[in-house]
């Protein structure tokens, strides 16, 4: 019946995993991962998730259905970690003025915005950074939104194309819908300056654009979630001085609280009132009702007392504090070893400037082939590296590898 079904491309990292796992050489290091690891290279369940766990077995009175659109004490405790932290974002929640859901994680999240935006944004356009994070454009363009890129990354500077981006962002129409990571940009790890997020949100707002913010990696900047919602503040002050009358947000616990399988995340979208609120929360619900009913619930669960429980939040700061020390110790020592042990003609400056759970080294895809295939090196054709992959017992023949594929 399905003979003409044809073959699809195998998915990029998925792919690099299979050729990994069947790799036999003991010195071979997966740095296509997109999850953290310990330095023994081992996934890691955090002691504050732990803890949860715990309060949950004992407390934990049904497996019920969620509401569509989430648990309420869920989305209260994300409300409040996401928008209580500002005055604006404070003012906003107290207006009635943003609707939060759980979605399926980021990407579930990302994916009801977007249907959301396909049924009710009359453009139909969104522009997102180049490069950006494979998803995002299948995200979209699966709801029928057509995609295309502004300037984002400057190959020649390792840095921002602040300019590029600018202009690209006035060229834009009006509704058209504009996506940004808010911290820790995949897969560059190159961020724009507080200074340089005033200027975009200026163009957004003379432009009439719509905001399409997307943060999978809140804590992973500064080693602290709270610090990281500054340009998240931006867009909150900027919404309650009516330069700017909306934006979405999706927003996802995979990575900053290592619930990766779990999937949970939530998607918001502010308002110009309570009233407005209610029509689009009524539209949420009709967007996800046959798509999947409504969303898992053990995580979110973890993360209600995660957020909600001071004794565990105060163990979730410092389990994410420690998961970035060793992810910036690792992008440290990456780099002295490059620079000063394996004295690399290569310049190698971006690779501290940048920031998250990856780093974008500029190898290119011939450089990453060699990699992979003379030295069991794996990582994404664009150069892209998980500083999760690396521990203090790979990162020497980590260095000498790129070293030796650089100098070739
Ligand atoms: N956005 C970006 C930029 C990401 O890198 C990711 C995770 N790879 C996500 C969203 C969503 O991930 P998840 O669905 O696991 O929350």
């Amino acid at each position: 019946a399905w003979a003409n079904v044809p073959q699809a491309p195998p998915d990029k990292i998925l792919g690099l995993n299979i050729l990994y796992q069947l790799d036999t050489n003991p010195n071979k290091i997966d740095l296509g991962v997109g999850a953290y690891r310990t330095d023994k290279g081992e996934p890691w369940i955090m002691p504050s998730i732990r803890m949860a766990e715990e309060i949950l077995a004992k407390t934990e009175t049904d497996k019920e259905y969620a509401p569509i659109l989430g648990s309420p004490s869920f989305i209260d405790e994300v409300q409040r970690l996401l928008f209580n932290h500002d005055t604006s974002g404070y003012q906003l929640l107290a207006d009635g003025r943003v609707v939060t859901a759980q979605g399926i994680s980021g990407t579930g999240s990302l994916r009801v915005l977007s249907e959301f935006l396909a049924k009710f944004n009359p453009v139909c356009n969104a522009i997102l950074p180049n490069p950006t994070w494979a998803n995002h454009i299948a995200i979209l363009q699966e709801s029928g939104i057509v995609t295309s890129k502004y300037r984002y990354y400057d190959y020649k500077t390792n840095g921002l194309d602040i300019d590029g981006l600018i202009e690209d962002l006035q060229s834009a129409d009006p509704r058209t819908v504009a996506l940004f990571h808010l911290c820790c940009h995949n897969p560059t790890g190159v961020d724009a300056t507080l200074e340089q997020w005033d200027q975009i949100i200026r163009v957004i707002s003379e432009r009439k654009l719509i905001p399409l913010l997307d943060m999978a990696y809140q804590g992973f900047e500064s080693g602290d979630p709270i610090r990281d919602l500054r340009v998240l503040s931006k867009f909150n002050d900027a919404v309650t001085r009516g330069m700017i009358p909306t934006y979405l947000l999706a927003q996802s616990f995979a990575k900053n609280m290592g619930l990766y399988g779990e999937r949970v995340g939530t998607l918001s979208i502010v308002c110009a009132d309570s009233k407005e609120a209610e029509k689009v929360r009524s539209q949420l619900a009709r967007v996800v009702r046959p798509m999947y009913s409504s969303p898992p619930t053990h995580g979110s669960k973890l993360a209600t007392i995660v957020l909600g429980n001071t004794k565990v939040y105060r163990q979730w700061l410092k389990d994410v504090k420690k998961m970035v020390t060793r992810l910036n110790t690792m992008r440290t020592l990456l780099y002295d070893k490059l620079t000063i042990e394996y004295s690399s003609p290569v310049q190698w400056d971006h690779l501290l400037s940048q920031k998250g759970m990856f780093a974008y080294t500029g190898l290119n895809a011939e450089q990453v082939t060699k990699l992979r295939e003379r030295k069991s090196v794996y990582m994404t054709s664009d150069g892209r590296i998980s500083l999760a992959g690396i521990t203090s017992g790979n990162v020497d023949y980590l260095a000498k590898s790129i070293d030796e594929v650089t100098r070739d």
